[in-house]
C-alpha cells in the first residue's frame, strides 16, 4: 500500500510541477504539447525531428529493467509496475471494506444482504473514483495541468480530454479491478523475457528449502528434531499458497506466475511467529545461497558481475551519448528542398535561376533573425523572395522564439558566369550568436 501510495503521488503530483523557461515556452516542467509538437521535461525540449532521444531514454529504461532484474529479480513487477501499483491499490480498499481473503470468501457463499450491497457498492464506487482519477490526471500531461483542472471542472475542457479520461477509467477499473494479476500472467511479456534473462545470483522471493524441508506438521517434526532426525520448519499449513494472488505454490521453485509481490513472505513469518520459529523460511535470497548453505560453504552477495556490469556499463555509454549530444544540440536547423518542376528556369536575358524552399528552425527561446548565404557557386545571386539584405547583402530571415519558418530561395547565375549542374551549398547564420546551419544541394542548368 505505501508504495502504492507513493507511485501514485509522484504520478498526479508531477504535472503540477513548475519550470520556468521564459515567457515564450509552457512553464510546465512535464508535458506533451501534441498541438506544437514538442516534448518538455524540465530543461529539455525535444522537437518532431529529435525522435531519437526518445529512443535513446526507451534504451535506457530496458537496460534499467535488465539491471534490476539480474540483481533483484522481478522488483519491477513486485513493487513498480502500474498494473501492480493500482492492483494493490485496489486490494487495500477492498481489504478495507470487506475484510480479509478468508471474510470476503465467507460473505461470497451468504445471500446478499443490504450491509453486502451497501459494502459492494461503496468499494466499487471507491474504485471507479480512482479509476477517473488515474485518467484525470493522465490528460494533465498534455495540456498546462492547473488551466486543464479548472476546464473540466467547468465542462468547458477539449472533448478529446473527456473521452481519454472516460477510457482510462474504463481500463484502470477493469485491469485493477477484475483482471489483476491475470494481466501479469496472461497480457504481458516480461516474465517471459525475464526468465531468460534470470541466473542463479539474482535475488528472488525464494522458498529457502535448505531449511525448510523435508516439512511436517509442527508437532511431528519437532518430535523427529528430538530424535536427532532430519525435519524442515515448514508446517505444511498451505498459508503461503493461500495468500498468492496468482497461486503459486513458491515451494516448488521459482515460477513464471510468481509476480514476486512478498505477500507468502510475510504469511509464513507469520506462521512463524505462532510457532516460535524464526522468520524468513521464505525470503528474498539466490538459488547460489541456498546451495551453499546446503553444502556448508559461506554464502555470496555477487552484484558485480559481467551481466550486471555490462548493462550498467551500457547504460553509462547511452547515457552519456544522450548528455553530449544534448549538450552539443544545435538551436538552429536548415533543411532545404529544390524545386522539382521545373529543375531550372532560363530568364529573358540569358541567365539560369534554380528555386528552393527552405525552412528554418529556431530552437531558442526568443526571436532571432539569421543571414543566409551561399558557399559552392561563388557567381551565384541570392535572394529570399519577400526579405530584405543585411549590410553585407545577405538576405536575412527574422524567425519567432521555438517557431520554424518556410520561405522562398532564388539562386541566378548570369548567362557569362553559367556553370553546368554543380554542388552548392547554404549557410544559415544566428546574426546574434555567429550559430550557423549548413544544407547542401545542387544547382541545375541545360
Ligand atoms: S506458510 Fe511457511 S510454513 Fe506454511 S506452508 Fe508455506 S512455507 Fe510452509
Ligand atoms: S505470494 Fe509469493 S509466490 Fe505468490 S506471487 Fe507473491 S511472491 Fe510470488
Amino acid at each position: 500500500m505505501d508504495r502504492a501510495g507513493d507511485c501514485l503521488a509522484i504520478y498526479y503530483f508531477l504535472p503540477f510541477i513548475r519550470w520556468d523557461r521564459g515567457p515564450n515556452a509552457p512553464s510546465q516542467a512535464i508535458l506533451v504539447d501534441l498541438a506544437n509538437s514538442r516534448f518538455y521535461f524540465f530543461f529539455i525540449e525535444i522537437w518532431p525531428q529529435e525522435v531519437y532521444y526518445i529512443t535513446g531514454l526507451l534504451v535506457l529504461a530496458a537496460l534499467a529493467l535488465f539491471l534490476m532484474n539480474a540483481v533483484a529479480g522481478r522488483i519491477w513487477c513486485g513493487y513498480l509496475c502500474p498494473q501492480t501499483v493500482w492492483t494493490d491499490l485496489f486490494y487495500a480498499i477492498e481489504r478495507l471494506i470487506e475484510g480479509d481473503r478468508r471474510e470476503q470468501m465467507r460473505k461470497a457463499k451468504e445471500t446478499m444482504s443490504l450491509e453486502i450491497f451497501a459494502q459492494k457498492l461503496l468499494k466499487h464506487s471507491i474504485w471507479l473514483l480512482i479509476a477517473w482519477w488515474t485518467g484525470g490526471a493522465w490528460v494533465l500531461y498534455f495540456a498546462d495541468a492547473p488551466t486543464l483542472v479548472k476546464q473540466l471542472a467547468t465542462f468547458q475542457a477539449p472533448a478529446m480530454a473527456y473521452i481519454w479520461i472516460c477510457i482510462l477509467t474504463f481500463t484502470t477499473y477493469t485491469l485493477a479491478g477484475f483482471m489483476r494479476e491475470q494481466v501479469c500472467t496472461y497480457m504481458c511479456p516480461w516474465p517471459r523475457i525475464q526468465a531468460a534473462l534470470t541466473d542463479e545470483y539474482a535475488l528472488n522471493v525464494t522458498y529457502r528449502y535448505d531449511r525448510g524441508e523435508p516439512r511436517g506438521s509442527a508437532k511431528k517434526n519437532d518430535a523427529l528434531k528430538k530424535q536427532g532426525l532430519p525435519a524442515g520448519d515448514c508446517i505444511d499449513c498451505n498459508q503461503c499458497v493461500a495468500v498468492c494472488p496468482t497461486g503459486v505454490d513458491i515451494r516448488k521453485g521459482l515460477q513464471l506466475d510468481c509476480i514476486q509481490c512478498g505477500l507468502c513472505m510475510d504469511a509464513c513469518n507469520a506462521v512463524m511467529a505462532k510457532i516460535g520459529r524464526p522468520a524468513d523460511l521464505i525470503a528474498y535470497d539466490t538459488e547460489m545461497n541456498i546451495q551453499a548453505r546446503i553444502e556448508g560453504r559461506p554464502e555470496l552477495r555477487r552484484i558485480l558481475r559481467p551481466r550486471t556490469l555490462l548493462y550498467a556499463g551500457l547504460m553509462v555509454v547511452v547515457g552519456a551519448i544522450m548528455l553530449t549530444s544534448l549538450a552539443l544540440r544545435e538551436r538552429v536547423h536548415l533543411s532545404v528542398m529544390h524545386d522539382r518542376n521545373p529543375l531550372f528556369v532560363r530568364l529573358s536575358d540569358g541567365s539560369i535561376r534554380n528555386g528552393f524552399t527552405i525552412r528554418v528552425a529556431n530552437k531558442r527561446l526568443d526571436e532571432r533573425r539569421y543571414a543566409l548565404s551561399l558557399e559552392g557557386l561563388s557567381h551565384g545571386k541570392l535572394e529570399i523572395v519577400g526579405a530584405k539584405p543585411d549590410q553585407q547583402g545577405r538576405p536575412v530571415l527574422a524567425v519567432g522564439p521555438d517557431q520554424t519558418m518556410e520561405a522562398r530561395v532564388l539562386v541566378t547565375v548570369n548567362e557569362a558566369t553559367l556553370p553546368s549542374s554543380t554542388d552548392l551549398r547554404f549557410t544559415l547564420t544566428d546574426l546574434a550568436s555567429g550559430e550557423t546551419a549548413r544544407s547542401a544541394d545542387h544547382f541545375m542548368a541545360p
